[in-house]
């Protein structure tokens, strides 16, 4: 990959992605085969101000030689010193960016009542820090570059060395970094995601009805106070930031105990290392009754039993069928990117931010007002080209927002 590319794309990471400022810490959370480009993000950091910037490397395999081998009870202990890393830092104002580049088939050897254990366990350690990410209290971006295993995945049949480019040309194009300037296109990106959000949140509705051939067919309650939110976020100083590289949603959570009906999954989810394939959850009342899924159910279950919340949603994301990303017809295996191709909710914590005021609210509060609370928050895609919805206003009026796949507005 040409040093140009990579330095506007580190660079969108920083300036725009995490909006970094004077003095601040940066975390960069890092795959090892990621590190060349950590380096380079860090490096452009301290260029613009960055007080300190703390490299999180992790590396999938060797989790995964840990949960083949080492002895069960063991996987219930996370270090005190990494939790305490983590929150001390965010206390302290600093922004994280992560990548995102996992092989999708990495955990497939893996028994998943051991991973259950290893993810439950990291979960409950890290509740306090994934709560201020969610409530946007730090700057926060997640964004990808290629590995080897993953674009093989993406793209079989060829070298891995055309796969790999191929990887990387599909992320800047989405990324918009293959453009003259991206932070520019990024601008005007927010603008447009914010008109949608804008004519939802005027309209108010009380529920959405989702429907398509694939037989995706639920009613989804939103709460009185909801909001829809899209392109960037804002932190309580109101320091804008985009959580998400690439981001085509627009997004809002759904009334916990008001989901009715059955969403079809419409692209495989790659879960933490496994893929789930062909799958569907029927709910009564916002909880899941019964699952299906042709190939990962044992994986389905632990995503959907890891708490008793994560049986709800706590998501609901519309995303036009005619969009960028989706256009590129290419099945990421990433739900970074197969999210922003397609309509998807999510299971598990539903994000405050999408209440009036919900960054405010206590839990009770929260609760109160019908968001979900999880350690968990798993998106997967059930948009189609087919995919109708229809949202009803509080005073029963029926408008139609999505038709063939695109917003009607
Ligand atoms: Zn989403
Ligand atoms: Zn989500």
């Amino acid at each position: 990959m040409d040093n140009v590319m990579l330095e506007k794309y580190a660079r969108l990471l920083v300036k725009v992605g995490v909006s970094l400022e004077q003095d601040q810490k940066l975390i960069i959370n890092s795959p090892l085969e990621c590190a060349f480009f950590a380096r380079l993000i860090a490096e452009i950091a301290y260029k613009e101000g960055a007080k300190d910037v703390i490299m999180n490397w992790n590396d999938m395999p060797s989790t995964r030689i840990r949960l083949l081998h080492a002895p069960e009870k063991t996987l219930e202990d996370v270090p005190v010193w990494r939790r305490d890393m983590l929150i001390s830092l965010a206390k302290e104002g600093a922004a994280v960016i992560s990548i995102s580049a996992d092989d999708p088939e990495l955990m497939s050897d893996v028994n998943p009542d051991r991973m259950a254990i290893f993810y439950k366990t990291l979960g409950v350690a890290l509740k306090e820090y994934r709560e201020r990410m969610m409530n946007n209290q730090n700057k926060w971006c997640v964004a990808s570059i290629p590995t080897e295993a993953w674009a093989r995945k993406v793209f079989p049949g060829v070298t891995t060395e055309v796969a790999m480019a191929k990887l990387w040309e599909a992320i800047l194009k989405s990324v918009r970094v293959d453009k003259e300037d991206p932070v520019k296109e990024w601008e005007q990106h927010v603008a447009n995601l914010k008109k949608s959000t804008a004519y939802l949140n005027e309209k108010g509705f009380k529920h959405i009805h989702l429907k398509n051939s694939l037989g995706t067919d639920v009613v989804i309650e939103l709460p009185e106070k909801h909001l829809w939110v899209g392109g960037s976020d804002l932190t309580p100083e109101g320091v804008e930031f985009v959580a998400n590289m690439p981001t085509e949603e627009v997004f809002t959570m759904p009334k916990k105990s008001g989901v009715n009906g059955k969403v079809v999954s419409s692209l495989p989810l790659n879960y933490n290392g496994s893929l789930i394939e062909n799958f569907s959850l029927t709910f009564k009342d916002g909880k899941v009754v019964e699952y299906t899924a042709e190939k990962g159910i044992e994986f389905l279950k632990e995503m959907i039993t890891i708490d008793e919340a994560a049986a709800y949603l706590g998501e609901i994301a519309l995303v036009p069928y005619d969009s960028p990303i989706s256009n590129m017809n290419i099945l990421f295996y990433n739900t970074l990117f197969d999210e922003n191709a397609s309509c998807h909710v999510a299971i598990g914590n539903a994000y405050p931010p999408c209440l009036k005021g919900g960054e405010h609210m206590s839990r009770e509060e929260l609760d109160a007002n019908g968001a979900n609370n999880s350690m968990t928050h798993v998106d997967f895609m059930i948009g189609t080209k087919d995919m109708q919805i229809t949202g009803v206003t509080a005073d029963g009026n029926e408008v139609i927002i999505m038709k063939d796949g695109n917003f009607t507005f």
